[in-house]
């Protein structure tokens, strides 16, 4: 059957749209290229047509018949539901991308009619704003060109990487929870401003424009973070005071043990 559709959003959630809203940005789809579908016909649907000029069929198993890659956006609790109602449809020669935290390939392979490439994502929230860090993996009966595809499709909200299966959980753990951490140094930064004596929106400019500052001086002179600390820590002087205080409070230590335990976390969830 000839694909009248690039991809069908199984799912019209805030994943489903963030990917939505970077395929038509970086133009590696047009609108009337993208279906999405979601449990019922509702609201949400009319609203992303409109924003976005997504088609929202409502013969919906044509739509997911007629799909080159088909992206699961549901939660990781509605996927069995999901997949009980369009897995069977879902052919050998079609795609199928799973966003969903903690669901296997084997997992999804097992409740599709044919053997469809499969392929897990691991976006994190920063999508919605095309700043993702991404991570894929390919089921197995996923190609070469399956993955490139896939890497195609998400590098359009934001940087993605490649790696094996066995290494989902970490990648939840660092990545995918690694948002909350950042904000979490964020409004500790911020506090300790306030406390030693800065108004608050002084103190959160000049946090922000500090994290922000940061990661360009890494992403843009691609020096080693030990390096650049090294660099701007004299002994004696204020920013080593600092250092040396969270060095005390095992703050790297700490850090370590989060993700750790998040990854283990999702191991224990998978
Ligand atoms: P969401 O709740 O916003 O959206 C899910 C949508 O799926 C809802 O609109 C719901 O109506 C629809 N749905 C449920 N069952 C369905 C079915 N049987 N058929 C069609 N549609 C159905 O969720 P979200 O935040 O967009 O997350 C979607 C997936 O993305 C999750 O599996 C989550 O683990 C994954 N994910 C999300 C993020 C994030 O930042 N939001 C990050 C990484 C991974």
């Amino acid at each position: 059957m000839k694909a009248h559709f690039q991809y069908c959003f199984i799912g019209a959630g805030s994943m489903a749209e963030a990917i939505i809203a970077g395929l038509i940005q970086k133009g590696k789809a047009t609108p009337a290229e993208i279906a999405v579908i979601n449990r019922q016909n509702n609201d949400r649907l009319k609203d992303l047509s409109r924003r976005y000029g997504v088609d929202y069929p409502l013969d919906k198993a044509e739509a997911v018949r007629r799909a080159r890659t088909l992206i699961l956006a549901v939660k990781p609790k509605d996927m069995d539901f999901a997949l009980q109602q369009w897995g069977e449809i879902i052919r050998m020669d079609q795609r199928v991308i799973s966003v969903a935290a903690g669901i296997s390939t084997a997992w999804i392979e097992q409740r599709l009619g044919a053997k469809a490439a499969v392929i897990r994502a691991m976006p994190n929230t920063s999508s919605m704003i095309g700043c993702s860090a991404t991570a894929l993996c390919p089921g197995q009966y996923a190609v070469e060109k399956d993955l490139e595809e896939a890497k195609q499709t998400f590098d359009a909200i934001g940087y993605t990487v490649r790696v094996t299966e066995q290494d989902m959980d970490a990648v939840t753990g660092l990545s995918g929870s690694g948002p909350a951490y950042i904000y979490y140094v964020v409004e500790a930064l911020e506090q300790a401003g306030i406390s030693a004596g800065l108004s608050q929106p002084i103190a959160r400019q000049l946090t922000l424009q500090t994290l922000v500052g940061a990661a360009h001086m890494l992403l843009e002179t691609e020096e080693e973070p030990a390096e650049l600390r090294r660099r701007i820590s004299s002994p004696g002087g204020t920013t080593m005071a600092g250092l040396e205080t969270l060095d005390s409070h095992q703050f790297h230590q700490t850090l370590v043990r989060a993700v750790h335990r998040a990854t283990e976390r999702s191991r224990e969830l998978g």
